[in-house]
């Protein structure tokens, strides 16, 4: 079933998003039910002992499933064209899972360095607590990762395209060359989303989501989610979820399955104004360098091209004159909202350099290219010419400054 599903066909797959995982209950209803309920009640001793023995598979309480939480998970597994989905509280929740239930003390895990700021802290800080070795590669650089897995590895991990630089790793050539190594590897498809790239196709063995981001798309809850076979995914992975509790709420996955409907119309929306939003800023005066996976002029545009249907929603741009010119021009905007937060319908402009990479050490940041001058722009479903607008009139008073 998963192996027609993966095929890249629009229609069938906007129609996995629309109805894949739905079950009906008795009552008929159109829309996916919200059960919020944490337990569940038997009929019996004797069928309440049989569940526990797992000798009938049933809900039994809802930090183990739920059935409106299964509904998210069977859905975005078909879209994912994955063997296994569990869902969780976070994104970060669905990371520190798919990592601790994969490994134990002695192993090894090689990273590249350009990730989300708590995926950066598990890796250069939790692990090691519990005998981990971890290692940072520069991901764009296949010498560093054949390097960093001599005398093998458990576990790679990386983010593509990367926060907030958006450099895009190969991911053909760095799951052989983990493979090789003896090492599974898990991707953080966050700012590619299920639709953009299909990390599972390309080599990958786990994929993490924050469904915070596009999959809710509309800034309304947090969730996440594990892909990947069902040996591990129900396996150690769900042994870990069931027993530590970061479990999804019921309401919450209701949100994100609702999400789920939308997520291809809103993505496509999200790409189109991102890439008319970079070309624009290609233009302006002031705009040292423009970032966006899918332009001609980013460093990796051919590999991007090859992996990603579209560039995505973020535009990462460099100001001239460092942080006092770029704070002058986040509080000229007047549609964009300063928020670290990405993935909504609204527009979001951060500084990375004082909020989401603020705590990597400043090494660290010079390696990256997060300069003081470069802010990173979530470019919403406004209409476009309304936020080119305000990106505008913000270049105005900062050059007037
Ligand atoms: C937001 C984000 C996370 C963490 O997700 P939460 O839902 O906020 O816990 C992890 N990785 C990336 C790339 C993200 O953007």
């Amino acid at each position: 079933m998963t192996g027609a599903l993966t095929a890249f066909s629009t229609r069938r797959q906007q129609t996995m998003l629309v109805r894949g995982g739905l079950t009906r209950s008795e009552h008929d209803e159109t829309s996916e039910a919200l059960y919020m309920t944490s337990g569940y009640v038997y009929d019996t001793a004797e069928e309440v002992a049989a569940a526990f023995a797992e000798e009938n598979p049933r809900y039994i309480y809802s930090r183990y499933g739920n059935p409106t939480v299964s509904m998210f998970e069977e859905r975005l597994r078909l879209l994912e064209g994955a063997e296994a989905c569990r869902a969780t509280a976070s994104g970060m929740a669905a990371v520190y899972a798919a990592l601790v239930a994969m490994l134990e003390a002695g192993n090894r895990v090689v990273a590249s360095r350009a990730l989300f700021g708590s995926c950066h802290h598990i890796v250069a800080n939790i692990l090691p607590k519990f005998g981990i070795e971890t290692r940072f590669v520069d991901g764009t650089d296949l010498d560093q990762w054949r390097d960093g897995l001599k005398g093998g590895a458990r576990a790679v991990f990386l983010e593509t395209p990367s926060n907030p630089t958006l450099e895009i790793i190969d991911l053909p050539a760095v799951c052989a060359l983990a493979h090789e190594a003896g090492a599974l590897v898990i991707v953080d498809n966050v700012f590619a989303s299920p639709l953009l790239q299909k990390p599972l196709e390309l080599g990958a063995d786990i994929v993490v989501y924050s469904a915070t981001k596009h999959i809710d798309g509309q800034g309304r809850c947090l969730g996440g989610a594990v892909l990947g076979p069902s040996k591990f995914v129900d396996g150690p992975l769900f042994a870990f979820l069931k027993h530590t509790g970061p479990a999804l709420s019921p309401f919450n996955a209701w949100l994100l399955l609702k999400g789920l409907e939308t997520l291809d119309l809103r993505v496509g929306r999200h790409c189109a104004n991102a890439r008319d939003v970079a070309l624009w800023l290609e233009t302006r005066n002031g705009v040292r360098r423009t970032l966006y996976p899918h332009l001609d002029s980013h460093p990796q545009a051919a590999l991007a091209q090859e992996q990603m249907v579209d560039g995505g929603s973020i535009v990462s741009f460099e100001l001239d004159g460092g942080r006092p010119h770029a704070f002058r021009f986040l509080n000229a905007l007047g549609l964009i909202d300063i928020s670290n937060n990405l993935g909504d319908s609204k527009s979001l402009i951060t500084h990375p350099a004082t909020t989401t990479h603020s705590k990597l050490p400043e090494a660290d940041r010079h390696r990256l290219g997060i300069t003081e001058g470069l802010v990173r722009l979530h470019v919403g479903l406004e209409d476009v010419r309304d936020v080119k607008d305000d990106l505008a009139q913000a270049l105005a008073v900062w050059s007037a400054g």
